[in-house]
């Protein structure tokens, strides 16, 4: 088994922009669990499925043929075939993916995928049950938070800057109810692993968050 970099934590703390960082510095491959939840919730938006009907979310997602690849570094993610990195990303996925991820059925074709891809790399990986279930031996465990309204913030900014018109409140209240159902969900709730260290990056900067967690990388190597 490889080395092992797992990084926790709710929507918008920065996990993906520092695990990749880190990912890039270390020279391990960078897996973003996220990306996955969100391409089998487009895959079931578009087949039409309600995301609250339990048994029909089970039944189709057995049809999502997810995969992963990596092209110039990049994590690009293949749902049945088609590159998909450019479609996952709207509030709407969002929404979808924080009601479907809940789903059993789901969970499993998932953390399967993710083990796979861990089992024979160094890998830091992102989500939101990686210390705690996924990848529960490894190395460095971490738990990322912010507060809500400095995470509603930073997807602000981002969303602003391609264009998109948004509202900042609305994004917030968005943040804490996929906070709210990743949290209460049975299977997997997002919750601290109880050796994860954690780190609030409200008032850090990305190199001040990457250099901690890189200096507990060093102590364990
Ligand atoms: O991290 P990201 O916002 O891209 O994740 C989208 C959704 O996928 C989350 O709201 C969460 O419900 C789900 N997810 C999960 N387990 C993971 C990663 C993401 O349930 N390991």
């Amino acid at each position: 088994m490889g080395y092992q970099i797992a990084i926790d934590g709710p929507a918008g703390a920065g996990k993906s922009t520092i695990a990749k960082k880190i990912a890039g510095k270390l020279g391990f491959i960078y897996v973003d669990t996220g990306a996955m939840y969100r391409a089998m919730a487009l895959f079931l938006m578009n087949k039409g499925i309600d995301a609250t009907d339990a048994a029909a979310v089970s039944l189709n997602c057995k049809d999502a043929d997810i995969t992963i690849r990596y092209e110039n570094k990049e994590q690009v993610v293949y749902l049945n075939g088609e590159n998909v990195n450019g479609m996952i990303r709207t509030e709407q996925v969002s929404n979808m993916a924080s009601v479907t991820s809940a789903n059993p059925d789901v969970r499993k074709k998932l953390v399967q995928l993710q083990q796979k891809l861990a089992a024979d790399a160094d890998v830091v990986m992102d989500g939101r049950d990686i210390g705690t279930c996924v990848l529960p031996d490894a190395d460095v465990k971490v738990f990322l938070t912010a507060g809500s309204r400095v995470r509603a913030e930073r997807r602000y900014k981002e969303l602003v800057k391609k264009g998109e018109e948004c509202d900042i409140d609305v994004i917030e209240k968005d943040i804490i109810e996929r906070d709210r159902q990743d949290m209460t969900r049975e299977i997997s709730p997002l919750t601290a692993a109880d050796d994860a260290v954690l780190v609030d990056s409200s008032y850090m900067t990305i190199d001040e968050v990457a250099d901690a967690i890189m200096k507990m990388t060093a102590k364990k190597s």
